[in-house]
């Protein structure tokens, strides 16, 4: 099975999320675990 690392801590992880960030001008594209996405929906939520 195919491991991914999390973008936010770095673990091995089997499922992600791909999300994007914006900082200034550039778009990062990265992979987030399912907890970390979870975390950075409700961070955008406010
Ligand atoms: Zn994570």
């Amino acid at each position: 099975m195919k491991e991914y690392t999390c973008f936010h801590c770095e673990h091995q992880v089997t499922s992600v999320h791909p999300v994007t960030f914006y900082e200034q001008e550039n778009e990062n594209d990265q992979l987030l675990c399912d907890h970390c996405y979870s975390e950075w929906l409700e961070s955008l939520k406010g």
